[in-house]
């Protein structure tokens, strides 16, 4: 069943993605677990399509206003739109953002395959400098860990008039917050990791694109490189998104709050969170998002040593990397080597999950006395 189109991203979440009605039939789609299939359909083989993968993507589809594909994870996802970019295409990407990301960004440039032009993604300026000769502008926003956000509107527009392709990474802000397609770009990216699935139990990733030309590419990148998630990660992920508005919703609140209390926090040297009115992204980040997500970092007025302690005293708060699952993560971003070195090494992101706010605050102040 396709939702109506004007149904809300929350209702959306909850009747997209069904098998068709009837008498007896199931409510959730069955776990396909089948490499191949009988001839004479659409599908035919496990690499090239898989109906508890369709009920997911028209999920996330709905949500984006796209056709989505889904992936392995979103690294395969990210993986395949740069597959598909000529041999020496111009990138032009935020010089932060998601370390894996960055990683990659960065071993394609070495090896020729592409290059790519750094760029301040929250400088507009800066951007629409590199963009003339760019064949494909990323843009991750809000961007992994520091919280900056690039002006979407004014970037999408400009890549466009110059006909330069955008990718936008919206694991952050979730579509609750943008929806990237209808300001114009080609494809959206998602870590279904973290807000989509929700529960740390599914490694995912997805691309939608309103494109029909592009979907068709992205296919193929799909079918030849190989990504494809399993059905049962494919199904978690579809029962972890019925509730991911609920959760998104409930963490987004919980965060504003303990950014507003940690920024009062005699130890706490800085706190980035786009919803915080002093934030040097929040006027931005008001004119155009509908919250400003749920994931905040914050460095301390000590170094490496003392905030790895702070993350080792939480018993509310689980200390490990990712995000966006329901249980409350934190980490020191610069204790993996290929972290920004412009991130400081006292940084402590924290992922808000959906525990109850006064516990979680509890927590995070007995870890900050500790240390
Ligand atoms: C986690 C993450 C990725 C990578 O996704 P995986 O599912 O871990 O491969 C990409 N971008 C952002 C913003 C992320 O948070």
């Amino acid at each position: 069943m396709s939702p109506k189109k004007d149904l809300r991203l929350d209702t959306i979440a909850i009747s997209v993605g069904r098998p068709p009605h009837g008498p007896d039939a199931p409510l959730n789609p069955p776990i396909a677990l089948s490499s191949t299939f009988h001839a004479g359909g659409g599908v035919g083989y496990g690499r090239y399509g898989n109906e508890t993968w369709s009920a997911l993507e028209s999920a996330i589809g709905a949500f984006e206003h796209g056709s989505t594909l889904v992936f392995s994870s979103g690294m395969a996802a990210i993986s395949a739109v740069f597959s598909i970019l000529p041999i020496g295409a111009v990138v032009t990407a935020s010089h932060q953002g998601y370390s894996g990301v960055m990683t990659l960004l960065g071993s394609l440039h070495t090896s020729g395959k592409i290059e790519v032009r750094f760029v301040d993604i929250s400088n507009t300026e800066e951007v629409l400098t590199a963009l003339p000769g760019t064949a494909l502008l990323w843009v991750e926003s809000p961007t992994n860990p520091t919280l900056s956000v690039a002006d979407l509107p004014r970037l999408i527009s400009a890549a466009k008039a110059q006909g330069c392709g955008v990718a936008v990474d919206n694991t952050f802000a979730t579509p609750l917050v943008q929806q990237p397609l209808l300001m114009g770009a080609d494809i959206v990216v998602h870590s279904v990791t973290k807000y989509f699935a929700g529960h740390s139990d599914v490694v995912m990733g997805s691309l939608s694109t309103a494109d029909p030309a592009l979907l068709a590419r992205l296919e193929d990148a799909r079918k030849f490189g190989g990504g494809i998630p399993g059905p049962f990660e494919a199904w978690l992920a579809l029962r972890g998104l019925r509730t991911f508005p609920l959760r998104f919703e409930r963490a987004q609140e919980s965060a504003m709050e303990i950014a507003r209390r940690l920024s009062a926090h005699p130890k706490v040297a800085e706190v980035h969170y786009p919803g915080l009115p002093d934030d040097p992204n929040h006027v931005r980040a008001a004119s155009f998002m509908k919250g400003f997500g749920a994931v905040l970092s914050f460095s301390l007025h000590a170094g490496a040593a003392q905030a790895d302690k702070v993350c080792e005293s939480s018993s509310v708060i689980t200390y490990a990397t990712s995000l966006g699952g329901i249980e409350s993560l934190w980490e020191r971003r610069r204790r993996w080597a290929n972290e920004s070195v412009s991130v400081p090494e006292s940084l402590i992101r924290l992922s808000v999950g959906c525990e109850n706010v006064e516990d979680l605050w509890e927590d995070i102040l007995q870890s900050l006395e500790n240390a």
